[in-house]
């Protein structure tokens, strides 16, 4: 059976940096089995959910190059989730509670006051038929839980956590739906990870519970449940998932120049064994890919990581990958030189007006002057026209290393450090060096 993944994001808000590398995930997942990655927009809760979340979902996907096989939407559902709905009536795993949310609470105090675990007590399973007649003659509608399975534990293999074991008698029948007809999370997600064909859920430890709950549902659907996988959470540098954390999206992050092949190479492998590097390779990132690397450890996402990353991987960029990003004019050659002294694509528009000019004037140390005029009138050109003029200074002056190079860079660039001067004296023409030159030598 081929593996099928799917990233099931609510659309009531933009996807941060965890929502991304949960999918992120899964996607990897199916494609290191050549299986496929669905997207389903898990928005049964209509009043939250919103349109504008949905495009900018698939938009954040595309940006990352994470495109779904295709696409699913929980409210075009809603007749399938009655169809099981009803299925599970029928076989006495739904039954109607009439509990308010404060006798609920008040339930939970005492339990939680006798040092009991507050676990829900059952009680609307005593109530009589002639009971249900008279709430509803009342007006009030029934709420939903699924009655858990109490006569074995509940047990499952995580592909990240190991075996996995829980006592259903610690845990509370699920309410899957509210008297106003409206559906939870649970019961509709085992819905359709069952109607899907999903073979792996791969999601943040925050689910474990569900997913012991979820177990029952699938069994009760005559469905075998599919893998599990649950990973540590992500957190800031400050040690817990923090407000920021839960706000950066791509946005955030296009802005601040990140590629989306940084954010991959560095989410791919944060909180595994395998060591974060700048691998733009995407064949590459997907068949280390393993889960059994996954630490139980919180992820810790630092965001001076990503930036290295992110340089690693503009060292990468070919020309073809970038040239619509580029200043008019920067070509391939500009691109390759320049390329290794960003940290961001968008900083070669800097070293760009630093080849095109005009530059800043730098301050000329008067030991210099005479030195750049004799520059100025060695300087020849040639296919690489760097190496000749620095010979010939080297003979003419006898300077070497920084004396011999550092006030070149500084009169041709008006900057300290930067590109290879060997790559950039070409691309800056002899006309303008020469100027360069001779306008550093009289300041
Ligand atoms: N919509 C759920 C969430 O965002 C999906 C969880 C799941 O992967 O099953 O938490």
């Amino acid at each position: 059976m081929s593996t099928v993944t799917r990233f099931a994001p609510s659309p009531t808000g933009r996807l941060h940096v965890g929502n991304i590398r949960t999918a992120l995930h899964n996607w990897m997942l199916a494609k290191k089995h050549g299986g496929r990655f669905l997207l389903r927009i898990d928005d049964t809760d209509r009043e939250r959910s919103r349109e504008d979340y949905v495009e900018a979902i698939r938009a954040d996907l595309a940006w990352l190059g994470l495109e779904p096989e295709d696409e699913e939407r929980q409210s075009d559902r809603f007749q399938l989730y009655q169809m099981q709905f009803d299925y599970l009536e029928s076989e006495g795993r739904l039954y109607r509670c009439y509990e308010t949310a404060q006798e609920l609470e008040l339930k939970r105090k005492v339990l939680l006051g006798r040092g009991l675990p507050p676990i829900y007590d059952r009680a609307a399973l005593q109530l009589t038929e002639a009971e249900h007649r008279d709430f509803a003659a009342r007006g009030i509608a029934p709420h939903w839980r699924f009655k858990l399975d109490r006569s074995a534990p509940i047990e499952w293999e995580d592909g990240i956590r190991g075996h996995q074991h829980f006592d259903p008698a610690q845990l509370s029948d699920p309410v899957v739906r509210r008297a106003d007809g409206s559906w939870l999370y649970m019961l509709p997600s085992a819905i359709d990870d069952i109607e899907m064909g999903i073979t792996d859920v791969l999601r943040g430890e925050d689910h474990v519970s569900n997913t012991a709950l979820q177990i029952q549902m699938f069994t009760a659907l005559g469905a075998q449940p599919p893998r599990f996988a649950h990973e540590a959470l992500l957190v800031g540098n400050e040690g817990k998932l923090s407000k920021r954390l839960g706000s950066l999206g791509t946005d955030a992050f296009r802005e601040r120049g990140i590629e989306p092949a940084a954010l991959v190479a560095l989410l791919a492998r944060l909180g595994t064994s395998q060591p974060v590097e700048p691998i733009a390779d995407r064949a590459a990132l997907i068949d280390s890919f393993d889960l059994s690397t996954f630490g139980r450890a919180p992820a810790r996402f630092d965001e001076a990581e990503l930036e290295r990353v992110n340089a690693g991987i503009v060292h990468q960029l070919t020309y073809d990958d970038v040239k619509t990003r580029l200043p008019e004019g920067m070509g391939e050659e500009a691109w390759l030189a320049i390329r290794p002294n960003l940290a961001h694509v968008g900083e070669a528009a800097d070293w760009w007006q630093v080849v095109t000019g005009p530059i800043e004037e730098a301050e000329i140390p008067a030991e210099d002057r005479a030195y750049l005029a004799e520059a100025a009138r060695l300087l020849s050109w040639s296919d690489d026209p760097w190496p000749a003029l620095t010979g010939a200074l080297k003979e003419a002056t006898g300077r070497k290393g920084k004396p011999l190079f550092h006030p070149l860079r500084i009169a041709l660039t008006g900057r300290d450090s930067g590109p290879d001067m060997k790559a950039l004296l070409p691309l800056i023409g002899e006309t303008e060096a020469r100027t360069r030159l001779e306008r550093a030598a009289a300041d």
